[in-house]
C-alpha cells in the first residue's frame, strides 16, 4: 500500500512493538524456577505447567509446578524473615519500596510486553496503564511505610501474608497486595495465576536487584489445587488477601473459617453503566469503550450492564454500533490495536457459551461486520439488546467483550435496575446534571462510582466491593487496616484469661450500695392502708421480642428461664425462633432510610440514649448484679462505661468521615464510609449491659440497622434497654432485639442472605461457625474467635476499629474541566 491509498482508505498500517527483547528474557529464563528467600529453587515435584501465548496458541515458556513441600518452605522463609522485617523502621522499608518502583520505571518496557505476551493485553493498556499504576503502588506505599509509626500508631503488621492473584491484571494486582502488605512491615508468599506467572517472576528478579532481605516476597507458581490451597490452609499463615472469582473466593471464606487467619476477597461484579437523557452521548461511547472492552472486558469491574434512559437508547446503541464497526482486534503487540487476546481457551468457550445462552433467551445480538483473528483466541466485541433484566446474561459475570444493554424511565427506576445483581463492586453515572449524579452515586450498592467516566484506578483511592463482590479494599488508607491488627492483639493477650478490670476512679462512694439483696428484687413489702405490712408478688415482667420498635410476643410461644449464677431463677426472656430473626431482619431493612437521615440526628438520638439511661443507671447496676452476682460496684461502673460509650459514638457520628483523595488526574475523588447496611450482632456474655451497648452503639451511629442477638446467659439489661430505646426517639426497626438460644440463632442470622455483615462475640467455635455461614451471601464477619475483648478498656472496647468494620468505603470519582 502507497502513502496515497493510506490516505484515501485511512486505514492504520501495523504498529508492532518488539516482541524480541521479552522472548530473549524468556528463553534466557525458561523453565522457571520458584522465587523463595531470595534464591531460585527447582520445584520438589520436578513437575512444570506450561505458559501459552493466547494471541497464538502457542508456547511460550515453562513455568515451575510447585506443590505444599515447597508452599512450605515459602512460608518458612517468610516467617523467619519476618522477624527482622516487621521491626525494620519504617524509613527502611520506604526506601525498599521506593526503589522497587524505580526499578518497576527502569524495566517498564520490558515488564509491559512480557505482559502482553503472557496475557494477550493490548500493548497500549499495558505499557499506558498496568505498568504505570504498578510503579504508583509501590510509590505510594512506599508513603504510607515511612508514616505508619506516626499515622497508625496503635497498630503491628499482621505477619506472613499469603496471596492468590488472577490473571486479567497480573502485575498490577501482585503491586495491589505485595506493596501494602511490604509497606506495614508483613511479608508475602505469593501465587500468580497459573496462566500469567511471567511478570511476578521479572518481579521477583527485581527484588533480587534491589536487595530486598531474603523471604520478604517469596513467589510460588503452579496449580490451585497444590499451591493455592496449601497457602490457604497453611497454620503458619496469618492472612489470607485473594483476587478471583466469587465461587473460590467462597470456598477460601469457608476453609479459614474459625482459623483467625484475616482475609480479603476482591471478587466478581456485573457493573451497570447508567447513561441519563442529558448525557454527552459522544464522551458516553468511548466511556462503554472503557468499560467493557478495555482488556477484553476480563476486568472484575467491567460496566458490563449498560442502563440507558428510555428517550436517548436508540441514538445512543446507533452510535456505539458505528463505534464497535472501528474497533480493531489482533496482535496485542500492535501498538494500534483496542482488543488482544482472550487469555485462555477455557475463558473463550465459556464466553461463547454465556452468549449462546443469551441468544437462547431471546435478547437481541450485534456483532461488528468484521471477523477475528483465526490463530490464538479472540472473541468479537459484542452488543446484547432486548435484554430482560432476570436472564442470565443480564445476572452472571461473563468476564469478557460482552455488553448486555436495557431502558429505565426514572431515576429511580435506574438505581432499582442497577442494584439488582448480588454483586456490588463499581458503576458509572453519566449526566451533565451533577446534582443528579451525585444523588444517584450514594444510592448505589458499589464500592466505586465512577461520575462520567469509569475503570480508573489509583494507588491512593481504595478499590473492593459490595455483597458477593467481597470485602476489603485495596489501596488508600482503608486498604492498609488489611494489613495490620491492633498492637494490644498479642498471641499472648488474645489468649489469656479473660478478668473483668475495674477503673477504681469510676465507683466512688456516691454510687455504691450495699451488695443486693436478691428476694428485694421478687418481692416487694406492701404496707396496707391499717399498717399490716404484707408480702406482695411482684408485677410478673417477661420481656418480649423487641422488633420494628414493638414488643412482640416470640414465634414460638416459649419462653426460656434466665437464671443467677447460683441457680436461681431470676426471669424469663422469649424463646427466639427462626421466624423472630426472619421478621427483625425485614424490620431491619424497613429501617434503612436510618443510613440517609443527618448525621447530626444520630448523634443526638445517641446521647438521648445515654441521657435515659443515665437516669435509670441505678435500677440496670442492680440488674448486672442479680445476673452476674459481681460486686454493685462493678455494675455501676458497667453502666457508667455504657454510658460513656453512648457519648463516644454519639460524638463520632457526624466525626467518621472520609477524605479527599487528589489522584494524578484532573479530577477529585470523594471516599466516604457509608453504612454497610442490615447487621447481624451477637452479643457476648461477659458485661450484660456493656457488651449490647459497645457493639449497638457503633453501628447504628454509622447509619447500619441491626438485629441483635442478646447475651443468652444474661439477656436481661438488653432486654430492659427496650424501654430506653423506645422514650430515646429512636425508629422503629433501626434496633431489633432477640432473645433465646445463641447458636440456633447466629446460626439463622448468619445463614440470612439479607443480611450484610455479622459481628460475633462469643466462642471459638460459634465464630467459626458464623465465618462458615456467612460464605452463602459472602456477608462481611467480625468475630472473636472465642478471645473475649476487655470492654471496660477504651483501646479494646471503642473507638475506630469498631467504626471501621461497621462502615464500607465508597469512592466516588469526580473528573473536572471542559
Ligand atoms: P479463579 O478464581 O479460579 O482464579 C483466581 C486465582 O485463584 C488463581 O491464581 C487460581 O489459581 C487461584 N485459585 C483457584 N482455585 C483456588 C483454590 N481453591 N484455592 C486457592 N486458590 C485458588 O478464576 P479463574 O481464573 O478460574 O476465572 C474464572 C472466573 O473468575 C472468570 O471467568 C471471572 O468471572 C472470575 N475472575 C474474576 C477476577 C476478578 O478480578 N475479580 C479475576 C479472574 C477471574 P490457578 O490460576 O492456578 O487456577
Amino acid at each position: 500500500m502507497n502513502v496515497m491509498e493510506i490516505f484515501e482508505t485511512m486505514e492504520y498500517g501495523p504498529a508492532p512493538e518488539a516482541a524480541a527483547p521479552g522472548l530473549a528474557w524468556i528463553k534466557e529464563h525458561s523453565p522457571f524456577s520458584l522465587f523463595i528467600n531470595n534464591q531460585w529453587v527447582k520445584p520438589a515435584s520436578g513437575q512444570y505447567i506450561e505458559s501459552i501465548n493466547p494471541a497464538t496458541g502457542k508456547l511460550l515458556a515453562k513455568v515451575a509446578a510447585a506443590n505444599s513441600a515447597d508452599v512450605d518452605a515459602a512460608v518458612a522463609a517468610a516467617r523467619a524473615a519476618f522477624e527482622t522485617w516487621s521491626k525494620t523502621p519504617g524509613h527502611v522499608r520506604a526506601r525498599y519500596l521506593y526503589a522497587i518502583a524505580r526499578h518497576i520505571q527502569k524495566h517498564s518496557r520490558l515488564l509491559a510486553v512480557l505482559e502482553s505476551l503472557d496475557n494477550g493485553k493490548p500493548i497500549r493498556e499495558t505499557r499506558d496503564i498496568d505498568i504505570p499504576l504498578v510503579a504508583r503502588h509501590f510509590y505510594y506505599h512506599a508513603g504510607w511505610a515511612q508514616l505508619m509509626e506516626s499515622e497508625l500508631p496503635g497498630y503491628q503488621p499482621v505477619g506472613v501474608v499469603g496471596q492468590i492473584i488472577p490473571w486479567n491484571f497480573p502485575l498490577l494486582m501482585l503491586a495491589w497486595k505485595i506493596a501494602p502488605a511490604l509497606a506495614m512491615g508483613n511479608t508475602v508468599v505469593l501465587k500468580p495465576a497459573r496462566y500469567t506467572s511471567l511478570t511476578a517472576l521479572k518481579f521477583a528478579e527485581i527484588v533480587q536487584e534491589i536487595g530486598l532481605p531474603p523471604g520478604v516476597v517469596n513467589i510460588v507458581t503452579g496449580e490451585a489445587s497444590q499451591v493455592g490451597e496449601a497457602l490457604v490452609s497453611h497454620p503458619d499463615v496469618n492472612k489470607i488477601a485473594f483476587t478471583g472469582s466469587t465461587d473460590v473466593g467462597r470456598s477460601i471464606r469457608r476453609a479459614t473459617a474459625g482459623s483467625g487467619k484475616k482475609l480479603s476477597l476482591e471478587l466478581g461484579g456485573k457493573s451497570p453503566f447508567i447513561v441519563f437523557d442529558d448525557a454527552d452521548l459522544d464522551s458516553v461511547v468511548e466511556g462503554v469503550v472503557d468499560a467493557i472492552w478495555f482488556n477484553q472486558g476480563q476486568v472484575c469491574c467491567a460496566g458490563s450492564r449498560l442502563l440507558v434512559q428510555e428517550d436517548v437508547a436508540e441514538r445512543l446503541i446507533g452510535k456505539l454500533r458505528v463505534r464497535m464497526e472501528h474497533l480493531r482486534i489482533g496482535d496485542p503487540l500492535d501498538k494500534a490495536v483496542d482488543i488482544g487476546a482472550i487469555v485462555s481457551p477455557g475463558q473463550l468457550k465459556e464466553i461463547q457459551r454465556l452468549v449462546n445462552q443469551g441468544v437462547e433467551e431471546g435478547a437481541v445480538m450485534w456483532q461488528p461486520s468484521w471477523a477475528c483473528p483465526t490463530e490464538g483466541y479472540f472473541f468479537p466485541p459484542t452488543l446484547f439488546t432486548n435484554v430482560s433484566p432476570a436472564t442470565t446474561i443480564a445476572q452472571v459475570e461473563i468476564f469478557g467483550p460482552v455488553l448486555v444493554s436495557m431502558t429505565f424511565r426514572t431515576p429511580a427506576e435506574a438505581v432499582e435496575l442497577a442494584n439488582n445483581t448480588r454483586y456490588g463492586l463499581a458503576a458509572s453515572v453519566w449526566s451533565e446534571n451533577i446534582n443528579l449524579a451525585l444523588d444517584v452515586a450514594p444510592k448505589l450498592k458499589a464500592g466505586s462510582v465512577w461520575i462520567n467516566c469509569t475503570n480508573l484506578f489509583d494507588a491512593s483511592s481504595g478499590f473492593g466491593g459490595y455483597r458477593e463482590s467481597g470485602f476489603g479494599r485495596e489501596g488508600g488508607k482503608e486498604g492498609l487496616y488489611e494489613y495490620v491488627r491492633p498492637k494490644w492483639e498479642t498471641p499472648d493477650s488474645s489468649s489469656k484469661e479473660f478478668h473483668i478490670v475495674i477503673d477504681s476512679a469510676s465507683s466512688d462512694g456516691a454510687n455504691s450500695s450495699p451488695s443486693m439483696d436478691e428476694d428485694a428484687l421478687q418481692d416487694q413489702v406492701f404496707v396496707s392502708s391499717n399498717g399490716h405490712a404484707m408480702a406482695l408478688p411482684a408485677i410478673d415482667r417477661t420481656p418480649k421480642m423487641y422488633i420494628g420498635g414493638k414488643q412482640v410476643r416470640p414465634d414460638s410461644g416459649y419462653s426460656r428461664d434466665v437464671y443467677d449464677l447460683q441457680g436461681h431463677m431470676i426471669g424469663q426472656v422469649g424463646e427466639g425462633n427462626r421466624k423472630d430473626i426472619r421478621n427483625a431482619v425485614e424490620a431491619a431493612h424497613k429501617a434503612s432510610g436510618w443510613a440517609f437521615g443527618t448525621t447530626h440526628n444520630r448523634a443526638q438520638i445517641l446521647y438521648y440514649i445515654a441521657e435515659n439511661l443515665s437516669v435509670r443507671e441505678d435500677e440496670f447496676a442492680h440488674r448486672i448484679v442479680q445476673q452476674t452476682g459481681r460486686p454493685y460496684e462493678d455494675a455501676i461502673a458497667e453502666v457508667q462505661v455504657s454510658i460513656s460509650r453512648l457519648f463516644s459514638y454519639a460524638a463520632w457520628a457526624d466525626k467518621f468521615e472520609g477524605v479527599v483523595h487528589r489522584p494524578p488526574l484532573r479530577g477529585a475523588v470523594l471516599a466516604m464510609p457509608e453504612a454497610i447496611g442490615v447487621m447481624g450482632i451477637a452479643c457476648p456474655d461477659e458485661y450484660p449491659l456493656l457488651g449490647f451497648i459497645s457493639l449497638v452503639a457503633p453501628t447504628i451511629a454509622m447509619g447500619n440497622t441491626v438485629v441483635v442477638i442478646s447475651s443468652q446467659q444474661s439477656p436481661l439489661s438488653a432486654t430492659d434497654c427496650y424501654q430506653v430505646l423506645e422514650t430515646s426517639d429512636l425508629p422503629g426497626g433501626v434496633v431489633n432485639i432477640v432473645t433465646g438460644d445463641h447458636d440456633t440463632l447466629n446460626q439463622v442470622l448468619a445463614d440470612h442472605d439479607d443480611v450484610d455483615s455479622m459481628w460475633y462475640f462469643g466462642t471459638a467455635e460459634g465464630s467459626k461457625r458464623v465465618e462458615l455461614a456467612s460464605a452463602g451471601n459472602m456477608k462481611r464477619t467480625w468475630v472473636n474467635y472465642g478471645h473475649p475483648r476487655d470492654l471496660m478498656d477504651s483501646v479494646q472496647g471503642e473507638g475506630e476499629e469498631f467504626l471501621r468494620e461497621a462502615t464500607q468505603v465508597k469512592n466516588i470519582w469526580i473528573p473536572y474541566g471542559e
